[in-house]
């Protein structure tokens, strides 16, 4: 690790950093992303899931946004088959709160704005003869349906990081910057492991795509001047026992003027969210408060016959938006679009991310390595939007490739098959490797986790806590109890000695 020196340094393994290096990295310039904890550990792993051009945004007149959003959906779409996928929403019609002409328009705009191609355009519904109306209110009887579509929002960047690997760049968890020099030719960076082992890299350029932490690193840690604020408004999730048992979510109108999302998780559950508090002092990991569990049950108990209270709640999750401040007094009003600044005045290269969504952030790393790429000499073209699966997203059909596991592996159970291939696509033959039977899996650490899924995210994801496989790599942690968990923490501890060896397993 010593004096190594790349073209490019990322710092911040969400999304955006995840979406720079590998779009950097495809286009031949050499690069280093260190994360300070896992890849996605921070709001990356904590969002809706959802890749959406923002129907709300719209009352916001936020045209421009919603526009970029909704072509986004159907790239990755094609990019990810297997982490992202069509959802359908229904959206119960409450006039008092929304007139009907109203919804129909802001509708007819989501169908067209984006060049809509595979998703199925809206419409409205009558509740009497629609799944969807079977858990609601008897008061409910009219609504729409649109389609969005949903993400593994933590499997995406890790796939995002693997394609960088594997297109030369370099990836480092568990590694903050903790200074960074600017010259007027590079980037001095000293990293920092968790285990307290200091580096020195040297980068031609740096970007800046630390999310919550983007102007805390120009403040504290490059000691550079920003032209923009954050906001920091956090969000949170609970999640409870399934409440309906069809594929369609819900999107409920609040009396506040909010919406709240009710959306099938993980076969047997519920998910809902989300709320915004303004977040005062450092980012970190956040947790849900009472009032906010409160919320969410109220938010589901207006529209869902059957009711729901804290003691429902089987797990919940909570993160931080990195907003663009843009003076907005209202949390929920604050603009989720992104503002990227190249600054190439005070020395070396730097460019910083403000904001972002998920659902932009191939577009964002698209426009961040168009203007940093020609400052490090670097003419090639964008290439992200062109046809380049990200890994394990090359069968563009999943529901094919759960069928051909099958066929060719029938000791794998139908849920096990589907739960892959809905997480790893075509890798899940990496995982399957020469194994004839279960028990060639080896170790089973609880519900259908066996050594041979962890093994793969060892090698292959950059996993090394029990908390990197049950909650970001894969949601077993909704499945396995206390022992389970403490098991394969424990065999994980034994797998590596120091973190050290777990990079080089990586390199
Ligand atoms: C409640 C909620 C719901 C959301 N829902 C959606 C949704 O449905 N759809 C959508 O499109 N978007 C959604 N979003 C927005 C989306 O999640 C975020 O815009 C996105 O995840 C931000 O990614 P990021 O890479 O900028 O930040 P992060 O994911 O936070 O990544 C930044 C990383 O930088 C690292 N870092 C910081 N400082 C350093 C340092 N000095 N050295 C090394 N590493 C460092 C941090 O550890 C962190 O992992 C939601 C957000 C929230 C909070």
């Amino acid at each position: 690790m010593v004096n190594e020196s790349y073209d490019l340094i990322v710092i911040g393994g969400g999304i955006n950093g995840a979406g720079i290096a590998r779009d950097a990295a495809g286009r031949g310039l050499s690069v280093l992303l260190v994360e300070a904890d896992d890849l996605a550990s921070q709001t990356s792993s904590a969002s809706t899931k959802l890749i959406h051009g923002g129907l709300r945004y719209l009352e916001q007149y936020e045209f421009k946004l919603v526009a970029k959003a909704l072509s986004e959906r159907e790239v990755l779409l094609k990019a990810a088959p297997h982490i992202i996928w069509p959802m359908r929403f229904i959206l119960p019609h409450q006039k008092h709160l929304r007139p009907a002409w109203m919804i129909r328009t802001g509708l007819f705009l989501y169908d067209h704005l984006g060049g809509r191609q595979t998703l199925a355009g809206s419409h409205g519904v009558t509740f009497a003869d629609h799944p969807a109306g079977m858990p609601l209110k008897s008061e409910f009887q009219k609504g729409f349906a649109y389609s969005d579509a949903w993400v593994q929002d933590a499997r995406l960047v890790v796939l995002n990081c693997m394609d960088a690997a594997s297109r030369g760049a370099r990836i480092m968890t568990r590694t903050s910057a903790e200074t960074a020099v600017r010259n007027a030719d590079g980037w001095q960076v000293t990293l920092k492991t968790m285990d307290g082992e200091t580096s020195e890299v040297r980068a031609r350029g740096l970007a800046n795509a630390a999310g919550p932490w983007a102007v805390r690193f120009l403040d504290e840690v490059a000691s550079q001047k920003h032209p923009y604020s954050l906001r920091l408004i956090k969000g949170s999730h609970i999640v409870v026992n399934q409440l309906f048992d069809h594929d369609h979510a819900y999107i409920f109108q609040q009396p506040d003027g909010r919406i709240v999302f009710a959306i099938p998780y993980e076969r047997d559950f519920t998910l809902i969210g989300t709320t915004d508090v303004e977040h005062e002092g450092a980012p970190g990991k956040v947790t849900i408060e009472e009032d906010e569990v409160r919320y969410l049950c109220e938010s589901a108990n207006r529209y869902f016959e059957r009711s729901i209270g804290p003691d429902d709640v089987v797990w919940s999750y909570s993160g931080v938006r990195p907003l663009l401040d843009d003076r907005e007094d209202n949390a929920s009003e604050i603009t989720r679009d992104y503002r990227i600044q190249l600054d190439t005045a005070g020395g070396a290269p730097l460019l910083n991310v403000f904001g972002g969504k998920l659902t932009t952030y191939r577009r964002l790393a698209e426009d961040a390595v168009d203007k940093l790429a020609p400052e490090l000499g670097n003419r090639q073209n964008a290439w992200t939007g062109n046809d380049h699966p990200l890994p394990g997203g090359e069968n563009p059909n999943p529901d094919d490739l759960v069928a051909s596991l099958r066929a060719s592996h029938a000791f794998i159970p139908p849920s096990l098959a589907t739960r892959w291939v809905f997480n790893y696509g075509t890798r899940a033959m990496t995982i399957v490797g020469d194994a004839r039977s279960l028990t060639d899996l080896g170790e089973h650490f609880g519900a259908d986790l066996y050594a041979a899924e962890v093994d793969y995210l060892r090698e292959h994801e950059w996993a090394r806590t029990a908390e990197d496989i049950l909650w970001r790599r894969s949601k077993l942690g909704l499945r396995l109890d206390d022992s389970e968990k403490r098991r394969l923490g424990d065999h994980l501890a034994q797998s590596f000695a120091t973190p050290m060896e777990m990079s080089a397993s990586l390199r």
